[in-house]
């Protein structure tokens, strides 16, 4: 088994990993199950570079492979805002809450078909001694609604609509969302090498 640190302390983001990566070939620990892992602090002007941060600092830390993910919403009619600060884009990292209500009010005169915006997520994956070995991205295109809908999901997912399904993510269930996210997109370009990777991994020990 291969032994991989998910480097993620939110939650939901861990479950919609979890579904996906293998868990026959890969033995998962969360962040969380681990006591001395760092608060990596997340101030790269890119995803990616947020992503790269967050896995080889931590990877360097623990003496581990981690797998880390970095992601958010860049709003066309924002120009790419709130982008890397989606978690604190009100303020309070990680206020729900108060950041769709941010972006409803930012949002207040723009009209429905200039509400586009798409979700981010770029993956990076660190080996032990902090060298980048793997990294891929996906985006999720979609539209800003005018009110909140739906439960399921987190941070914007009540605002965000996928078009095909006249539906936010937060009406969406899991199933949707693993099919369509971004996220998921990046984890199936991600799977393969990883997989790859393990194989050769395991055959040079
Ligand atoms: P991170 O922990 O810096 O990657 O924060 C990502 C932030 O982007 C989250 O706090 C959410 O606000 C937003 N975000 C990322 N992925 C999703 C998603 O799948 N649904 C809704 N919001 C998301």
């Amino acid at each position: 088994m291969f032994d991989l640190v998910l480097g993620t302390g939110n939650a939901k983001k861990l479950v919609e990993l979890r579904m996906m990566l293998p868990e026959e070939t890969i033995d998962l620990t969360a962040l969380s199950e681990i006591e001395n892992a760092i608060d990596v602090v997340e101030d790269g002007e890119t995803f990616s570079a947020n992503a790269a941060k967050k896995a080889t600092e931590q990877a360097k830390h623990l003496g581990r492979w981690v797998l880390a993910e970095d992601s958010g919403l860049s709003v066309d009619a924002l120009k790419g805002a709130p982008g890397v600060y989606s978690a604190r884009y009100a303020g309070t990292h990680g206020d729900d809450e108060a950041n769709n209500e941010k972006l409803l009010n930012e949002l207040a005169d723009v009209p429905m078909d200039r509400r586009g915006a798409q979700f981010n997520c770029h993956l990076c994956l660190s080996d032990p001694d902090g060298n980048v070995r793997l990294a891929e991205s996906g985006i999720c295109r979609g539209r800003i609604a005018t009110e909140r809908s739906g439960g399921a999901g987190f941070g914007y997912d009540p605002l965000f609509v996928i078009p095909e399904y006249h539906k936010t993510f937060g009406e969406l269930n899991l199933t949707v969302k693993r099919a369509l996210s971004h996220r998921s997109r990046a984890l199936r370009l991600f799977i393969p090498k990883l997989l790859r990777l393990v194989q050769s991994n395991s055959t040079s020990a």
